[in-house]
């Protein structure tokens, strides 16, 4: 199998039986992502205990990229502190922009160096970001809280 039909699968993989689909009880923090270019929705909340994010959950609906992509992002992010989430977001984000590749980024990305092949449809890769931007988003407002109780 090519590597480009094994990560179709992978996507296609996460987009039928997602990981982390629902909602988080008692959350720290929620965050709703849209990307208007594509109609695709992120809902994410996360329930985050000493500086790690013990619980995250997805919702939303849109393109099999976007919702693949918070699949594997939710699956990642469980149980890391905001620390790795954000190097995480970070390692992705230049994947998509080309910096590294798939194989660089393959420890710490796991099965979403699969969404690498969107960056040859750039207006997809907003749709891979969505997810990213959905646990960064929710991070700020836990780091906000904590700074202001
Ligand atoms: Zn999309």
């Amino acid at each position: 199998m090519k590597l480009d039909e094994l990560y179709q699968e992978v996507i296609l993989d996460h987009f039928k039986r997602p990981r982390c689909q629902g909602k988080v009880d008692k959350p720290s923090a929620i965050s709703v992502i849209f990307n208007p270019l594509c109609g695709d929705q992120v809902d994410l909340s996360v329930r985050v205990e000493g500086g790690t994010v013990q619980e995250i959950a997805f919702g939303g609906h849109g393109c099999s990229i976007s919702q693949a992509s918070a699949s594997m992002m939710s699956d990642l992010c469980r149980g890391k502190s905001a620390d790795e989430i954000r190097r995480m977001g970070d390692v992705f984000r230049r994947m998509m922009r080309g910096e590294i590749t798939p194989e660089q980024a393959q420890s710490e990305l796991g099965d979403a160096v699969a969404l690498e092949g969107v960056r040859k449809f750039s207006a997809r890769v907003k749709c891979a970001m969505l997810a990213w931007e959905a646990i960064e988003k929710c991070l700020d407002q836990v780091l906000a809280e904590k700074s202001s109780s």
